[in-house]
């Protein structure tokens, strides 16, 4: 399996919340020559890789949803007015590039449109635009009538137009969706890496659903699993860009990003230090993060009576826009970090975990 090709695939696939299919037949290509596959009735996919050892169960999660759009209606002159789903910033929009994937399953080019700078009033020009005030304008003139002509429905799924691109030196990587692709990367790769060792535990890789409209494909999941530990992986935030101050320690070339917190969840404090000892001891660099916002572990770690749970991260730049830059090194850093907590996560360090 060739990694480039794996994460193109998995970037330029389609799947805004909810209509992760694509994502999901692209996991189940890539996991069912290795593992048993489960799917849940929201829509995860979870490969079940048994060890030597029933436990503890390791509960791996990457979300294969990506933020996007719906198509709300579309007014009498063409245009299509739209829902956001998950979480963008109003500046993003306008001129970003888009497709729409209609019941017939064709995709079809448009453009997020607004009323050029030139007609805004001075009070305009300075606010941040207002999503109400936009629309997909898939060129649509005199009497043409994408309903009828193109077959697009309120419902159907809109997502950011994202060429997968390789940058620069060769080790940055441009692409929409590494959230959370990259992490269905992971999913892949960590699945593969263990075929080739005894694991002394049973590991599950989910592939959840619809995560950045509330993490909702997780909760389900665990429900499946019964996960003994959880972790998601995801992408980390960046502050390596100009306008953050002072010296980043969350950037790109960085490493393993490890959760110290986020709005839904205090990670596992016993947990997080064996992680982050395992990648001293392995010269693995790592960072500590911190989010405004949760992972896929904000529910895990809840579920049940209770699951010691981490998120470990692939930094990223601009998250939540049209296109991001990762690293691939980061990337292989943490495949590695993952693989060797694999190797040692036994039932002694889960007594000790849980004392
Ligand atoms: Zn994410």
């Amino acid at each position: 399996m060739e990694r480039i090709e794996l994460l193109k695939e998995l970037t330029e696939g389609f799947g805004i919340s909810g209509y992760e299919a694509e994502i999901r037949e692209t996991l189940k290509k890539y996991f069912s020559s290795r593992a048993e596959v489960i799917q849940d009735r929201l829509g995860s996919i979870i490969a079940k890789k048994k060890g030597t050892a029933d436990s503890p169960k390791i509960m791996f999660a990457a979300h294969m949803d990506e933020i996007g759009f719906m198509v709300k209606e579309i007014s009498k002159e063409g245009f299509i007015k739209f829902l956001p789903v998950g979480g963008w910033w109003q500046g993003n929009l306008p001129g970003l590039r888009v497709w729409i994937k209609n019941s017939k399953g064709d995709t079809i080019p448009g453009v997020i449109g607004m009323k050029p700078i030139h007609e805004l009033t001075p009070e305009e020009a300075k606010k941040i635009p207002e999503i109400e005030k936009m629309y997909i304008d898939v060129g649509a003139t005199g009497n043409f009538n994408p309903q009828e002509k193109m077959k697009i429905r309120p419902g159907d799924p809109v997502i950011p137009d994202g060429k997968f691109e390789s940058l620069a030196n060769g080790e940055l990587y441009m692409a929409k969706a590494w959230d959370d692709r990259v992490g269905c990367a992971l999913l892949v790769e960590l699945l593969n890496n263990l075929t080739a060792f005894e694991h002394p535990n049973t590991v599950y890789l989910a592939g959840t659903a619809q995560e950045e409209v509330g993490l909702r494909g997780a909760r389900t999941a665990a429900f499946t699993v019964e996960p003994d530990i959880g972790f998601a992986l995801d992408v980390s935030i960046c502050r390596d860009t100009p306008g953050n101050e002072g010296e980043a320690k969350e950037k790109l070339g960085a490493g393993a990003a490890i959760l110290i917190y986020d709005s839904t969840m205090i990670p596992h404090i016993k947990l997080r230090d064996f992680v982050c000892e395992l990648a001293e001891l392995n010269n693995i660099p790592y960072h500590f993060t911190s989010l405004k916002g949760g992972y896929d572990t904000g529910v895990i770690h809840i579920s049940k009576s209770g699951v010691p749970s981490l998120a470990i991260g692939v930094p990223c730049r601009y998250v939540h826009s049209g296109a991001g830059i990762i690293s691939i090194k980061d990337y292989e850093n943490v495949l590695n970090l993952l693989t060797l907590i694999v190797k040692h996560l036994n039932q002694d360090v889960m007594a000790q975990l849980i004392k």
